[in-house]
């Protein structure tokens, strides 16, 4: 763990940055491996099928990335000029750098609504009709918890009407599921109760479950098997996986039943940040992260981002006036607690009385 003059560094920018644990360790020193490419590495295989049992689909297939596993997902269910659909907030539009333009040569259609959630009627209203001028709708993804949205949680329900709104239109469907987990850890739902609703989805073994790499797309045999061609095709096939995959298998046994906690400790620091003048919290806390805007009087976001650096309380600045954290594995209460004491200091206000 990094340190730092006031203490070892609370690392509060993702929950991707997370270090493997001894065991996680132990774990891949441990893997045995072979080939991946050429199909026989047992740990890989091992884990594919352990995916795809817990998602309740036939097939799945390892990744080195979630923007890797979306990419093939999207490249398996579309030509090129067909159209997405997706939320205008989700991370297949804002962080693969442009990936449905470049690699599949599809569009996307962005939906509005609040927390990355948008209901039946959107879709409806987004499906194109079948003409000769029109691009032909293709594909709708959904992103649960959603990045963007404060790690909003769909309910249930609204999943089933907008993937049951795409299927009546001959509309495949994609659910992109890199902390999925989340939302299992919040509503107590399995997996697989998500996962039903989508011919396919990718889930990430790198954020909330602590893995060093990985992501899956489990679906269908066929279609999975479009997804292994297009991941080679991108140049993401690997030779001893089994090292990286050893930790993903360590991670989904070990790892998932504790993610209430970080839920826990996101919700405690909000509830701490709030408490300072100049500091709101617009998104409610469903999941892990947290959001939060400064007044203009403490500054702009990238400003407090940076004092808070100095005093090693590290969190990303996502709009000029909008800070994020993010919970995870290697912090815990205490540290949690330390992070909003600095930002209170750094916000000028004085210590309430009862946290003295
Ligand atoms: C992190 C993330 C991904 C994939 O990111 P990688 O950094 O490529 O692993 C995909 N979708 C969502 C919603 C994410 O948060």
């Amino acid at each position: 763990m990094p340190s730092h003059s006031h203490g070892p560094v609370i690392d509060l920018r993702s929950d991707t940055v997370t270090r493997p644990t001894p065991a996680m360790r132990q774990a891949m020193a441990s893997a045995e491996v072979g080939d991946d490419v050429l199909g026989d590495d047992p740990t890989v295989i091992a884990l594919q099928e352990r995916i795809a049992q817990l998602m309740g689909k036939e097939a799945a297939c390892f990744m080195p990335s979630g923007t890797m596993a979306n990419q093939c997902a999207i490249r398996a269910h579309t030509e090129p000029g067909d159209e997405i659909i997706a939320h205008g907030d989700s991370h297949i539009i804002h962080y693969e750098t442009g990936g449905p333009a470049a690699l599949s040569g599809v569009m996307v259609c962005p939906l509005s609504g609040a927390a990355g959630i948008f209901d039946a009627p959107d879709v409806e209203h987004a499906v194109r009709g079948n003409d000769c001028h029109s691009p032909h709708s293709r594909l709708l993804i959904v992103e649960n918890t959603h990045n963007r949205g404060g790690g909003s949680v769909w309910p249930i329900e609204q999943i089933q009407r907008v993937t049951s709104a795409a299927k009546k239109h001959g509309l495949r469907t994609h659910l992109d599921g890199a902390r999925v987990w989340n939302a299992c850890a919040a509503t107590g739902l399995k997996p697989a109760d998500y996962a039903r609703h989508f011919d396919t989805l990718s889930c990430c073994f790198s954020k909330g479950l602590g893995a060093p790499v990985g992501s899956a797309v489990c679906g269908d045999k066929a279609t999975i098997v479009r997804v292994h061609r297009f991941r080679k095709m991108f140049g993401g096939a690997m030779r001893q996986s089994g090292i990286i995959a050893a930790a993903a298998l360590h991670a989904l046994e070990h790892h998932r039943e504790r993610l209430v906690d970080d839920h826990a400790n996101a919700r405690r620091l909000a509830d701490m940040l709030r408490e300072i003048p100049g500091i709101s919290t617009p998104l409610a806390v469903q999941t892990n992260m947290v959001f939060f805007d400064l007044a203009p009087k403490l500054g702009t976001a990238a400003n407090f981002a940076a004092r808070l650096h100095q005093r090693g309380v590290w969190m990303l600045a996502t709009a000029p006036q909008r800070m994020r954290a993010v919970c995870h594995l290697d912090v815990d209460r205490n540290m949690i607690e330390r992070a909003c004491e600095v930002a209170r200091e750094l916000a000028g206000a004085d210590t309430p009385v009862g946290a003295r």
